[in-house]
């Protein structure tokens, strides 16, 4: 467990948010058991990185550095990143949960025969049967609870990350690191299938910048689809998300789902409609500003973490909400 190795993603030739997030995470682990954090850097241009990286608490920077890495190449950086596992031999490798991460994080732990846990809320270190041991913390039967996972044999102990449930931690550019530079060691047979350009969708963006976010839940089956919430959203000016299962019926685009397996965002108010609140989901907008929810069940578990909670009918709520909203335009 002593070192822990960060994968840090790079998106356009920058760290992205979600890697300065694990690396204040990994700090914290390191701290409590004595360890010390790693990262790698992979990408066209790494140095700059680097140094950010060694601000945010890197004892060694892997800069490994090829004009061919510029975008994610999944067979080259599998191969790249289990190489240096196999030298470094970290106790803990930690990435981030996009959609990357999603992709490489699997490779590299079948290549390497070791566990891996994916989308994780938090990570900790707890002695077990008198050996300290990474418990990573992951919503688990079908959301009712918060499960304990942890990996006693196999070494690395792998995890992912979801973007936007951690802290980051604040740079201090005074600390000290190495910056080692490492031979890619790749050649045209690791390119098998290649990314050639990244699109952004531009709902991605529309949905990280929105400051309402109302977003529905399976709770509008009876209401036969999301039309009463694309109302609420003309009228507030606000973007529209949903539940998984709101996502499934086709009521949402998928890339607008929230939650573990779909956006993290935090607007200045989010209002949740006709979702019970599994933690699957709340995970997603737990850290908006002001949360709202309505839903009939005055039991449904989002009201837990609601600043405010209407107990109704939304066929009911939401006719009476745009009317007044409406009435003071
Ligand atoms: C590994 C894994 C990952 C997952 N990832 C996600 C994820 O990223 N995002 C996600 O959303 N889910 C995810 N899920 C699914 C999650 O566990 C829940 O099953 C899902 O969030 C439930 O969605 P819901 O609240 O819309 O539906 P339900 O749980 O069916 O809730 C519907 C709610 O609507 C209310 N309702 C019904 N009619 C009305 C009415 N007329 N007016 C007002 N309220 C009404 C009901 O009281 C109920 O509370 C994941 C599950 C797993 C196993």
């Amino acid at each position: 467990m002593k070192e822990i190795l960060v994968w840090a993603e790079l998106r356009d030739g920058r760290l992205t948010g979600v890697a300065l997030e694990i690396m204040k995470k990994a700090l914290d682990l390191a701290t409590l058991s004595g360890g010390r954090v790693s990262a790698v850097a992979i990408g066209r241009e790494c140095r700059e990185s680097a140094a950010e990286l060694v601000a945010h608490g890197a004892e060694r920077v892997f800069v490994v550095e090829d004009a061919r890495l510029d975008l994610y190449q999944a067979d080259a950086f599998t191969k790249i990143l289990c190489r240096l596992i196999g030298e470094i031999r970290p106790g803990i490798v930690l990435m981030g949960g996009t959609s990357v991460g999603a992709d490489l994080a699997p490779a590299v732990a079948a290549r390497l025969g070791t566990g891996l846990t994916a989308h994780c809320t938090d990570l900790r270190i707890e002695a077990i049967e008198g050996l300290d041991q990474l418990v990573m913390v992951v919503p688990g039967w079908r959301g009712n609870m918060m499960v304990k996972i942890v990996c006693p044999e196999k070494r690395p102990v792998m995890a992912t990350i979801r973007p936007g449930v951690m802290e980051r931690g604040r740079p201090e550019p005074s600390r000290e690191g190495e910056i080692v530079a490492v031979s890619p060691d790749i050649d045209e047979k690791d390119f098998r299938a290649r990314t050639l350009e990244r699109v952004r969708e531009s709902e991605e963006s529309a949905l990280e910048q929105a400051k309402i976010i109302v977003s529905g839940g399976f709770g509008f089956y009876e209401a036969g689809g999301v039309a009463l919430l694309d109302q609420l959203a003309r009228a507030l000016g606000a973007v529209t998300a949903g539940s998984r299962p709101a996502c499934d019926a086709g009521w949402v685009p998928e890339s607008r789902m929230i939650g573990q397996s779909g956006r993290t965002v935090s607007p200045d108010l989010f209002i949740s409609i006709g979702a019970s609140g599994a933690p699957h989901y709340t995970t997603g907008f737990a850290k908006s500003k002001l949360i709202v929810a309505i839903d009939k069940n005055p039991k449904a578990p989002v009201f837990d973490i609601a600043d405010f909670g209407v107990a109704g009918d939304l066929k009911e709520i939401i006719p009476a909400l745009v009317e007044e909203l409406e009435a003071k335009e």
